[in-house]
C-alpha cells in the first residue's frame, strides 16, 4: 500500500478545526486532527507547505518510521505547531492501519483494558445556585465526575464559566475562543481567587456529599507557593485532582507544590513531548498526565508516555475540550481504552454542527465513552458539510491584572 494524496481541510462548525486526510492507492483513507486553537492556519500551512508532499508514495503501515522521519528530519524539534502536524499524520496512519486490518485502533494497541472510559464534565456558574444547577444537569446527563469552575467576586470574566458572555456576545458553553480580529481581554486577581475557591468547594461538598469526584482547573495562573496554598486549602474537600496550578514549563516548581499538599495534581495539556513530563513523572510530582493526542504528536507518543508513567502509578487524564476535534478525541479514547493506567477522560460534547461534519462511532452512555468498533478511529469527515463552514479567525482570551500587567490566561 502507498500513500497517494494528503489534503488539509479547514472547517469551522461552531469553532475551527484542521483535519488531515490521507488517501492510499487501495482507496483506504485516514483522518488526523491538527487543530491548534487560535493558531490553526499555522499548522494547516506547515502541513500543506512542508509535510504533505513528503508523504506521497510512503508505506502508510510504517507509522513509527514516518513519525521519527517527520520529527528528526525537521531538525527544529518540538513546539505545538510541529507536534500538532506530526500528530495529524500519526493519527491518520493509525486510522488507515485499523481500516486495513478491519479492527478498531484500540485492538491494535493491545485491546481493551476496560469496558468503557469514565469521564468528567464541566459544571460552572456565576454563583452557587447557578453552579449547583449546572452540577445537577451534568449528573442527569450521566456524568459521574464533575469539574467545578465559578466566577470570583471582583473578577469580571473568568475561564471556564459557561454562562458568562464574552465581548463577542458568544457564550463559553462550547468554546472560549472568540471569533474576531482581536482576542478578548479578561481580568484576574489571584488573591481574590485563592480566598473564594475553598468556600465554593465547601458549599459543593455540603450540597452534594462526600462521594462525588470533584475536579478543578487553576489554568496556570498561580505562582508555585500560591499553588501550594490552594492545594492545601482544598484538602478537606477531597478533590479528584487539581489541574494546571502553575505554568509548568518550570517542572521543578512542582517539587515545592508537592511538598505542601496531598491534593492530587494534573498537568500537561500544553505539553508537546515526553521531555515536558520527564521530571514530573520520574520524581512522581504529578498524579495525572493531561496530554492530548493532537498536541503531543499523536497516538504513538501518547501510548509511550503512558507506559513510562505506569511505572510510577501515574494515570491518564487526557485533555478533551471541544478544541480537540472528534478525530483527536477518538484517537485518545482508543489509547485510553487500551492502556492499563487509564485515569479519567475529560469530555465536553461537541456542538451539533461539529457532529454533522464529523460522523462518529463513539458513544457516550451513562457517563462513559467508548470509541466504537468500526475499523480505524471510527470518524468520517463529511466534506460537503465541512465546506459549508469556512474558517473564521478566532483567538483565545488573555488576562490583565488591575494595574494593566498581562497575566497567564
Ligand atoms: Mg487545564
Amino acid at each position: 500500500m502507498k500513500i497517494t494524496s494528503a489534503e488539509v481541510i479547514v472547517t469551522s462548525p461552531s469553532r475551527n478545526f484542521v483535519t488531515l486526510k490521507i488517501t492510499t492507492d487501495e482507496g483506504i483513507t485516514g483522518l488526523g486532527d491538527a487543530t491548534l486553537n487560535g493558531r490553526e492556519l499555522a499548522v494547516a500551512t506547515y502541513l500543506k507547505e512542508h509535510v504533505t508532499q513528503l508523504l506521497i508514495n510512503r508505506d502508510p503501515h510504517r507509522i513509527e518510521d514516518t513519525w521519527q522521519f517527520l520529527y528528526r528530519s525537521a531538525y527544529w524539534r518540538r513546539g505545538p505547531v510541529t507536534m500538532a502536524a506530526i500528530a495529524a499524520v500519526d493519527m491518520a496512519l493509525w486510522d488507515i492501519k485499523g481500516k486495513a486490518a478491519g479492527m478498531p485502533v484500540y485492538q491494535l494497541l493491545g485491546g481493551a483494558s476496560r469496558t468503557a472510559l469514565r469521564t468528567y464534565g464541566h459544571a460552572s456558574g456565576r454563583d452557587l445556585p447557578e453552579l449547583f444547577d449546572s452540577i445537577r444537569h451534568h449528573l442527569e446527563e450521566g456524568y459521574k465526575s464533575i469539574r467545578v469552575q465559578t466566577s470570583v467576586p471582583g473578577i469580571k470574566a473568568l475561564y471556564g464559566v459557561a454562562a458568562q458572555a464574552q465581548a463577542t456576545g458568544e457564550r463559553y458553553d462550547f468554546e472560549p475562543a472568540g471569533r474576531g480580529a482581536q482576542p478578548t481581554e479578561e481580568d484576574w486577581d489571584t488573591r481574590a481567587y485563592l480566598r473564594h475557591i475553598p468556600t465554593v468547594f465547601e458549599a459543593v461538598r455540603n450540597e452534594f456529599g462526600p462521594e462525588l469526584p470533584l475536579l478543578h482547573d487553576g489554568h496556570h495562573r498561580m505562582t508555585p507557593i500560591q499553588a501550594a496554598k490552594l492545594g492545601k486549602s482544598l484538602e478537606p474537600y477531597d478533590l479528584f485532582w487539581l489541574e494546571d496550578v502553575t505554568p509548568a514549563e518550570n517542572q521543578d516548581s512542582f517539587r515545592l507544590i508537592r511538598q505542601h499538599t496531598t491534593t492530587p495534581l494534573a498537568v500537561g495539556e500544553i505539553f508537546n513531548t515526553v521531555f515536558d513530563f520527564q521530571t514530573l513523572i520520574k520524581e512522581q510530582l504529578i498524579d495525572y498526565v493531561r496530554a492530548a493526542s493532537t498536541h503531543f504528536g499523536g497516538i504513538s507518543p501518547l501510548k509511550k508516555v503512558m507506559d513510562y508513567a505506569a511505572q510510577y502509578q501515574i494515570k491518564s487524564g487526557f485533555h478533551g475540550p471541544t478544541d480537540v476535534s472528534p478525530v483527536g478525541l477518538a484517537a485518545q479514547t482508543h489509547v485510553g481504552l487500551a492502556i492499563h493506567n487509564f485515569g479519567i477522560q475529560e469530555y465536553m460534547e461537541h456542538s451539533e454542527k461539529t457532529n454533522t461534519v464529523f460522523e462518529q462511532s463513539m458513544t457516550f452512555t451513562d457517563g462513559f465513552l467508548h470509541p466504537g468498533d468500526k475499523p480505524g478511529l471510527g470518524v468520517e469527515l463529511n466534506e460537503e458539510a465541512a465546506a459549508s463552514f469556512p474558517y473564521q479567525q478566532a483567538y483565545l482570551p488573555y488576562n490583565r491584572l488591575s494595574d494593566g500587567t498581562v497575566h497567564d490566561w
